[in-house]
């Protein structure tokens, strides 16, 4: 059988199957040009909410709005330090920054690629107000030892959730493991909208109603001139909700897919590369599925000929970025193990929809290089 190219995703796919779904709903915004605010949004507020472990969400206009609002929520400000993990996507750190508060960096687990529970405590300061997990590729991080840290300091914890839509540790969705969380719906996220769209979601009524003024000019839905904080225009618009309350009766299916093909992975390549590994009491959603191997670029290389994509998440630990030049004092030197996993990580494909043959395609392909390349 000729084999079928395999994108990194395939979202003209997912979309096409998800016309029935979709299409009226947003007809139906449409017709009533109701564009901001509306049925729409309320209603997946609520859904989505309840999705994150009985808890209370707002959309917002981003995921990296997301993590600023849930910052500002709990009173983030400037000189305030907050711990994030050295290996993430730059948006976790940049609404730090935007609030002048600092970064501090803490190295990764090499096994999970998520921040190191067991080296947080020597970064903590006089200065440190908030711990701030990425569940990196999906896979929560282990929050009984960040919420044990927390307590003993006196600190909050904030999720950065944009990749793991529906993880869960030791029973508990992502999302209610901490004080405050934000996520992503940005297209290839797990659930994603048709442009930008993030959620804040937190239990706690007080600082979820701070983020509601926030987002929208000071004021709650509902009150039109009742500018009672300092806001700006962080808003999801209703088509953007429209489009994920008919996406979300789906996304445990979807997720179930990503970790079937993720053990499919885990059989066929574990013999060969590292593959990731998830924490026993976690669930994965498999965002990503990142492999490790020395001969990274040459894989990347070979996959390309075979018609598989691959991608790097991410090729630069967050102390190596320019635009990271003249924090260098909060850095507690450098990061080993995001540096090295920087280096030698790869993302293969993983998607709803994706076919056997497809995964079959791609395991095949990295097998035949690891079998002509005895340096693995
Ligand atoms: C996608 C992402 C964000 C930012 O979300 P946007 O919706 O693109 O602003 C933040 N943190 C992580 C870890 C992400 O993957």
């Amino acid at each position: 059988m000729t084999p079928t190219k395999v994108p990194f995703n395939d979202l003209k796919l997912l979309h096409a199957k998800l016309e029935d779904d979709i299409g009226p709903v947003v007809r139906s915004v449409i017709a009533r040009s109701a564009f901001i605010g509306g049925d729409e949004l309320e209603s997946f507020e609520t859904a989505f909410g309840e999705y994150c472990g009985d808890s209370l969400a707002v959309g917002v206009s981003n995921g990296t709005h997301a993590i600023e609002l849930a910052l500002r929520a709990i009173g983030v400000g400037s000189g305030d330090e907050i711990i994030v993990p050295a290996l993430t996507f730059i948006a976790t750190v940049e609404p730090i920054i935007q609030l002048n508060a600092l970064p501090v960096l803490v190295d990764i687990d090499p096994d999970t690629y998520n921040l190191d529970p067991r080296l947080i405590e020597d970064a903590i300061t006089p200065r440190t107000k908030v711990i701030m997990p990425v569940h990196l590729h999906g896979q929560p991080v282990d929050m009984e030892a960040i919420t044990a840290i927390a307590r003993r300091h006196d600190l909050l914890v904030v999720e950065d959730a944009a990749q793991a839509h529906g993880a869960t540790f030791q029973g508990n969705t992502v999302g209610s493991l901490g004080d405050i969380a934000a996520f992503s719906f940005y297209p290839g996220k797990n659930l994603g909208a048709f442009g930008d769209a993030g959620a804040v979601v937190s239990k706690d009524t007080a600082l979820i109603e701070r983020v509601m003024r926030m987002r929208d000019h000071g004021r709650l839905p509902r009150e039109k001139f009742g500018h009672r904080v300092w806001g700006g225009n962080y808003r999801m618009d209703n088509l953007q909700a429209a489009v994920l309350l008919a996406k979300l009766p789906h996304l445990d299916g979807w997720n179930a897919e990503r970790r079937q093909i993720a053990s499919r992975y885990d059989r066929g390549l574990g013999d060969f590369v590292k593959i990731p590994k998830v924490l026993t009491d976690a669930e994965s959603v498999f965002h990503l599925y990142v492999i490790s191997t020395d001969d990274r670029q040459a894989l990347h290389d070979h996959l390309s000929d075979a018609g598989v994509a691959s991608g790097i998440h991410y090729p630069q630990p967050i102390h190596l970025h320019e635009c990271m030049t003249g924090f260098t004092d909060t850095l507690s030197g450098d990061f080993p193990r995001a540096e090295h996993a920087a280096n030698h990580i790869l993302s293969l494909p993983i998607f709803p929809f994706m076919s056997d043959q497809q995964v079959g395609q791609v395991v095949t392909a990295i097998r035949d290089y690891a079998l002509a390349n005895v340096t693995f």
